[in-house]
């Protein structure tokens, strides 16, 4: 039953696996009575067929009007110097929030009982990639040089958003993780911004970590983290790093959040060696269309999917090849949308 008035949301299939497993996940939205109805736009290798640009106009015309996107994969095409199509989606977009949550489905893994949340700063750091070659004595490679930038703004708003995530989703801590033991500037700013939002948050601990201790204990004792708030590089090292805690990319969704749009997204690729076999996992892009659930507000139905791929996972044992399984993705989704019933 729908719960509110529809929300239009552009619907991005993607590339390779990416119609298989948008169909599924927005089969099993309707089921469960999700508000979304769906603008479907073609991007990636798709678009550039049809309209010459991975990146068309009528696709971010359609995110500019619907501010919030479910993304399927899309591969970057090879040649023709096109630049990464995520990037350019989150320089259009401003989406300053990467939203990485990790959360142990099946057991089993290296780690049980993992439920880490990371936010990184998507727009600044060393990633503005501001860099140069000096040539000295003829080698014009002698020396490379990257200005990386942070902002007091740039930090507040991620650590705002860390924070208020926390209070929403009843966390207990936030960890700020930085390296301003040596980046005394670029990452002193991170922490010392995070200290100051903290102090609106007196419910939530938090504390800092450096990012090398970090790492270790991420992998001695991930269980001492809940939610993490760090450094566009710092984050997109340890959100893969995170994945892998719970079995890989497979399973993990991410989004990118803007004062304008937000786009959700599974972080795998399009997976050209299982497309159009109909065997591929849609779980990531379904935990990401939760994410989505979340941002509007809707989140009893988000939960009500969790519970269903809990049950489907765990209790009926239903799982695709890449998590040891048979199920088709379409078996892998009637599964689900039968535990929704
Ligand atoms: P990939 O994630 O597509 O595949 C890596 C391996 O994981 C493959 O063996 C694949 O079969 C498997 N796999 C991935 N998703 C799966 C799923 N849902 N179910 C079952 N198995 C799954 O990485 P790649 O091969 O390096 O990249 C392929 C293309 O995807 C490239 O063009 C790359 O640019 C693009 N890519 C896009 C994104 C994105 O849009 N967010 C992310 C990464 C890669």
């Amino acid at each position: 039953k729908k719960t509110k008035a529809a929300i239009t949301a552009t619907l991005i299939p993607g590339d390779g696996i990416g119609p298989e497993i948008s169909a599924a996940v927005v089969a099993i939205l309707d089921a469960a009575g999700a508000p979304f109805k769906w603008d479907k736009q073609l991007g990636g290798v798709a678009a550039v067929d049809k309209h010459g640009d991975p990146a068309p106009k009528p696709l971010l015309d359609s995110i500019t009007k619907n501010k919030i996107a479910l993304k399927g994969p899309l591969a970057t095409p090879i040649g023709g110097g096109y630049r990464s199509i995520n990037v350019r989606l989150r320089e259009t977009f401003g989406l300053y929030c990467n939203l990485r949550p990790v959360r142990t489905l099946v057991p089993g893994g290296r780690y049980e009982n993992i439920d880490i949340v990371l936010f990184r700063e998507n727009l600044e750091g060393l990633y503005v990639a501001w860099e140069h070659y000096l040539n000295i004595d003829g080698d014009p490679h002698a020396v490379a040089v990257s200005s990386g930038i942070n902002t007091r703004a740039g930090s507040k708003r991620i650590c705002e958003a860390a924070f208020e995530y926390a209070v929403k989703h009843k966390r207990k801590k936030v960890t700020v993780v930085h390296k301003a033991n040596v980046l005394k500037a670029l990452t002193g700013i991170f922490l010392e911004t995070g200290k100051m939002v903290a102090k609106d948050y007196p419910k939530i601990e938090c504390n800092d970590r450096i990012v090398d201790a970090c790492a270790m204990e991420l992998v001695l004792n991930p269980w001492k983290y809940d939610v993490i708030v760090t450094t566009n590089l710092f984050g997109d090292i340890l959100s893969d790093l995170l994945a892998g805690l719970v079995g890989g990319l497979g399973m993990a969704p991410g989004a990118n959040i803007g004062d304008g749009a937000a786009i959700f997204e599974a972080v795998h690729g399009s997976a050209p060696d299982i497309a159009g076999k109909g065997i591929a996992n849609p779980l990531a892009l379904l935990l990401a269309a939760n994410l989505m659930l979340d941002h509007v507000g809707e989140e009893a139905i988000s939960k009500r999917i969790n519970n269903a791929i809990d049950a489907v996972l765990n209790k009926d044992n239903i799982r695709t090849g890449d998590l040891g399984g048979k199920a088709t993705t379409k078996q892998f989704a009637n599964a689900v949308i039968k535990r929704l019933k």
